[in-house]
């Protein structure tokens, strides 16, 4: 009898397990090599006292992407985690000017726009036709194709070009909407997935017409649990998922990868190799002595990064009272101070938050009476900013926790009960993130589809990327999406017979 073909993958993020259970459920003796002590990568779970802390991802979207993955195992998505909606979206606040509910109800969504602008709610009407078509044409579309060859980013050209996707997400959506504070309301997504709303190209402004047709969610018991099923999911269909496990090399023989050795010594023969680690760590160090990792990393090393993030996931002993589940907390400077995350080689003054407070859709994250809550602010990679995170971290988490305090949660210091950060050096450290981007690659035009690392090397025939680096890019529809990009590849040499 034949052996199955072996497969691993480096990283149990998102990308990394949707992957596994893909190549797994699709013929692959598969084995999954984390380096931490639990799966998840940025969606690490902390717990503390009796609170439960999911570490990143909070937005669930596109829940058809999750659900695809568990069909075809054959299985409900429903049997592994239940996905709770929520509702409004996001709660928009500014310091000076009422709050705005983004809710998926269109009526709503007219009287909060007419109470700012009138002329507004056409504009918003013509705004989002445009963010339903780049929607259908980037992520419908284009979102799990491979780009391999320049020839798939010239025939995607003519739908680029007619959406303008020249443009900037804010020039865009400025194109349509005139009021200076719904302009950051339609404007703010995409440094969701890292991306400068200024610099970043149009076609992210999909990510509200992803938003409005399948809503926004949060699994029951945390993203954790996402994780977990999905954890399970691909332990029942008898994949292998080895912690503690991180890769230090990757083998090669000639342009062909044969195995990897992880730090602790133990060797990993394979017959194909998919990476879900920072794509710059990938070939830098875990294939820097092969030529092909040496001249990636050095043309790596000539990209745009993605900003970090600083997170301090703090409890409550009391109910996360008059807040909805996702706040967004604007700042009083938009433009400057995003101009400054991106580029400044200092930390702003100001800041503009992300609160998540997951008790009001679960209130099983914290103890009776509790609230478990974490809040982020945008600040500079280890690249731009040379700021000594040991000394400056807990200054900037007093300053964040007092301005909390003084807009958003009356009291806070005197209900803490549990407070840890988590800074640029965290994201280098744990994630081996190279400069401690929270995202990976900037999502600009000239670093996306073709221009982002291949999804399949072009040199080492078996050797492959998934994650936030590779196209389509960062966001858990994204890394999903990539999943699906990457497997097409690599289960069909294993179906048509052609050497791994
Ligand atoms: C704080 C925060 C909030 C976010 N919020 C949202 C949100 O609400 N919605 C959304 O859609 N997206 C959100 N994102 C973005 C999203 O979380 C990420 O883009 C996505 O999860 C990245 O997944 P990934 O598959 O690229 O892998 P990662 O999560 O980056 O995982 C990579 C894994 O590889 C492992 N690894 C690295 N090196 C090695 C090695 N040498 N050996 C073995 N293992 C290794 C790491 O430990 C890690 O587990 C957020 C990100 C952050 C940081």
């Amino acid at each position: 009898m034949t052996q199955p073909k072996r497969a691993l993958v480096i990283g149990a993020g998102f990308g990394g397990l949707a992957l596994a259970i893909r190549l797994q459920a699709g013929g692959y003796q598969t084995t999954l090599l984390e380096k931490r002590d639990k799966p998840g990568g940025r969606a690490y779970v902390y717990e503390d006292k009796g609170f439960t802390f999911d570490a990143g991802p909070t937005v669930i979207t596109d829940p058809s992407a999750l659900e695809e993955l568990f069909t075809l195992a054959d299985r409900r998505l429903s049997d592994y985690v239940e996905l709770l909606p929520v509702t409004p979206f996001y709660r928009l606040c500014w310091e000076d000017a009422p709050a705005f509910d983004y809710v998926n109800d269109q009526e709503s969504l007219d009287r909060q726009i007419a109470e700012r602008n009138p002329k507004d709610v056409e504009g918003y009407r013509r705004f989002l036709d445009y963010s339903k078509a780049v929607f259908e044409e980037g992520y419908r579309k284009l979102g799990a194709v491979p780009f391999l060859s320049f020839r798939d980013m010239l025939s995607a050209g003519p739908q680029l070009a007619r959406l303008q996707a020249w443009r900037s997400v804010y020039s865009m959506v400025s194109k349509f909407i005139e009021d200076p504070h719904l302009r950051q309301a339609f404007s703010f997504h995409s440094l969701l997935v890292g991306g400068n709303p200024f610099a970043t190209s149009s076609i992210y402004t999909l990510i509200h017409a992803l938003e409005r047709q399948w809503g926004v969610w949060f699994p029951k018991g945390g993203t954790g649990a996402l994780v977990q099923g999905m954890v399970k999911l691909f332990e029942d269909l008898g994949g292998r998922l080895e912690l503690n496990a991180e890769v230090a090399r990757i083998e090669t023989e000639g342009d062909r990868v044969s195995g990897v050795t992880l730090g602790d010594g133990r060797h990993f023969p394979t017959d194909t190799l998919a990476s879900n680690a920072d794509v710059m760590h990938t070939y830098a160090k875990l294939l820097g002595e092969h030529t092909r990792g040496a001249g990636q990393a050095k043309s790596l090393s000539r990209k745009r990064f993605s900003m970090s993030l600083f997170v301090i996931y703090f409890g409550l002993d009391k109910p996360s009272q008059g807040l909805e589940h996702h706040t967004v907390c604007f700042g009083p400077r938009y433009k400057e101070l995003i101009d400054e995350i991106f580029n400044a080689e200092t930390l702003a003054d100001d800041f503009s938050l992300y609160l998540h407070s997951p008790c009001v859709t679960d209130p099983s994250l914290a103890p009776e009476g509790c609230s478990a809550h974490y809040v982020l602010a945008p600040v500079p990679h280890l690249g731009k900013a040379k700021i000594d995170w040991e000394t400056q971290g807990p200054i900037y988490r007093d300053r964040i926790l007092d301005y909390l305090e003084r807009h958003y949660i009356p009291g806070l210091r005197e209900h803490l009960v549990t407070c840890r950060h988590f800074t640029p050096l965290d994201f280098r450290e744990e994630l081996n993130a190279h400069l401690g981007s929270a995202f990976s690659l900037e999502p600009i035009l000239t670093q996306s589809a073709w221009f982002r690392p291949h999804n399949r090397d072009a040199k080492i025939g078996n050797l492959y990327m998934v994650g936030a680096g590779t196209h389509p890019g960062a966001g858990v529809p994204g890394v999903i999406g990539s999943a699906k990009a990457t497997a097409g590849l690599m289960l069909e040499r294993l179906n048509d017979g052609t050497p791994q």
